[in-house]
């Protein structure tokens, strides 16, 4: 996605070579008119998949994710991190290891919003090693949905999500993918984005 792409390349900042900031557009500041873009792409890409519910985890797959989930007519639930006084009883958790706060969070869904006759799209802004993705799949399981999809913003592609999640059969689609953050460089993968657009 071009114009997803340029705004990494004027906005972002490479913190290492494996860690990108995207804060003014994506992880802190939003930028609604990129975000209704991002929903209108996933939408394209996943339309004719049967999608009745879009997932997230909190806090920054919920922009992309509530995009995707109006283009596409269906609702949006997101993985909570944290215990909700309100939220106590039909919870389905699964263990996440956090790659941004190296910190595991048991991730959670009310089974009243996720049931055997979902078919679900995963939505999250970044795909590093894959572990907030998985962890959303194992709550779709363990709900008795099917994950047809996931729906990736920005994905590390020297990172081994990618890799993990395909392997596994999962049909994941990102908007942008990155070779390399070395010498403070955003270097894109090409392949992708042919098939996209
Ligand atoms: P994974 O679970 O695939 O290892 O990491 C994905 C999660 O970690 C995403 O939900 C995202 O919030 C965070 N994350 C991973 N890599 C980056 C990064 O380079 N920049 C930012 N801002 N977040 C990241």
């Amino acid at each position: 996605m071009k114009q997803l792409e340029e705004k990494i390349l004027k906005e972002g900042k490479v913190l290492s070579s494996s860690v990108l900031k995207v804060d003014s557009f994506i992880n802190h500041q939003m930028d609604p008119q990129l975000m209704k873009k991002i929903g209108e792409e996933f939408a394209a890409i996943f339309k004719d998949m049967g999608i009745t519910k879009v997932v997230t985890i909190e806090s920054s797959g919920i922009g992309p994710a509530l995009m995707t989930a109006l283009e596409l007519g269906v609702p949006m639930v997101f993985a909570r991190k944290r215990k909700s006084l309100t939220l106590s009883e039909g919870l389905i958790t699964s263990s996440v290891y956090s790659f941004t706060k190296q910190e595991t969070n048991e991730v959670t869904i009310s089974a009243d919003f996720v049931n055997s006759q979902d078919k679900v799209l995963i939505i999250d802004d970044f795909l590093a090693n894959g572990q907030a993705a998985l962890g959303l799949v194992d709550i779709v399981e363990k709900a008795g949905a099917e994950t047809v999809g996931i729906g990736i913003v920005i994905e590390k592609a020297f990172q081994d999500g990618g890799r993990l999640l395909r392997q596994k059969g999962l049909k994941v689609k990102s908007l942008v993918k990155i070779e390399s953050l070395e010498n403070g460089k955003v270097v894109f993968l090409k392949e992708e984005y042919a098939e996209v657009k």
